[in-house]
């Protein structure tokens, strides 16, 4: 069955980490992002949880490459870092709900939990290991500072209709359904707050992709799996819910995606260097 779409004005974001400098792959996400606006509005955020990774020097570098490539957008730029009351706000939703617990399990328990000798690397989807459920049965009266709260996925499945998001990229154009069983085993129990940081970027790119207004979610495909956490989260929390545009990434001459390490292909970099806006556009085929 087709949903009827309201016509909304188009808004779309780009969302930068500034764990290092923007590179060819960033820029190609934004001036997509910007494109796929048109004449409504595009918004910018930046994405700085992870207080050990992000640094000002580059979050200023990033703003300033963005608007030397021609990019404007409205500011007061928001700021996950700002953000922290709307994140603890939807986390009281989930524990009101019953649907989270605590969790202390170290990367290296899991792993443990998970090897079976006999069958080579263990099970992963788009949010890493698939988490075996050890501290499942857990009380968030018992959550301490050294916890990081878990969905129990299968439990918040049970609460949603049937799962659906829209697709308008070009790789994986339509409509998909989200399959329960498929999620419960190939996603698991998801991290919503991680320890020391409160938050994770699943929850808080779905609570401030609302609280933006965002209409369409123009991302790199590295990331469309991970859509299926978002949409439940938005179904979760009552949320509007985005349509989606997944584009290609960015590669090196070996075919390796671009990583923030590669300072080589830098923005600022190829600047220094005398490249153009255009010459930009034109090494990314825009
Ligand atoms: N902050 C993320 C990144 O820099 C982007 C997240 C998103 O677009 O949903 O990779």
């Amino acid at each position: 069955m087709r949903r009827l779409e309201m016509p909304r004005d188009k808004v779309t974001r780009f969302a930068p980490s500034p764990t290092g400098p923007l590179h060819l792959g960033h820029a190609y996400s934004a001036l997509i992002s910007a494109e796929r606006a048109g004449a409504g509005r595009f918004v910018l955020r930046i994405e700085d949880i992870d207080r050990t990774r992000c640094r000002p020097e580059w979050e200023a570098q990033i703003l300033d490459d963005l608007h030397w490539l021609g990019l404007r957008w409205e500011t007061p730029v928001m700021r996950q870092s700002d953000r922290m009351p709307a994140y603890r706000a939807a986390l009281d939703h989930l524990v009101a709900e019953g649907l989270l617990y605590p969790c202390r399990c170290t990367r290296a328990d899991i792993r443990a939990a998970l090897s079976a000798p006999q069958e080579g690397a263990p099970p992963h989807g788009p949010d890493g290991l698939i988490y075996p459920g050890t501290c499942r049965a857990r009380s968030m009266a018992d959550a301490g500072p050294q916890d990081a709260l878990r969905l129990n996925l299968r439990a918040a499945l049970g609460r949603t209709g049937a799962l659906f998001f829209t697709e308008n990229g070009p790789l994986h154009t339509g409509e998909h359904a989200i399959d329960p069983n498929w999620m419960a085993a190939q996603v698991g129990d998801v991290v919503l707050a991680r320890r020391d940081m409160g938050t994770s970027y699943h929850l808080s790119v779905v609570v401030d992709d609302a609280a933006q207004g965002i209409t369409e979610v123009t991302r790199g495909v590295d990331l469309f799996e991970a859509t299926v956490i978002h949409v439940l989260l938005q179904a979760l929390l009552k949320l509007s819910q985005p349509t989606y545009w997944h584009h290609d990434l960015i590669r090196d001459e070996q075919g390796k995606r671009l990583a923030k390490r590669d300072d080589a292909r830098a923005i600022a970099l190829y600047r220094a260097q005398g490249a153009t806006p255009q010459d930009i556009r034109a090494m990314i085929g825009l």
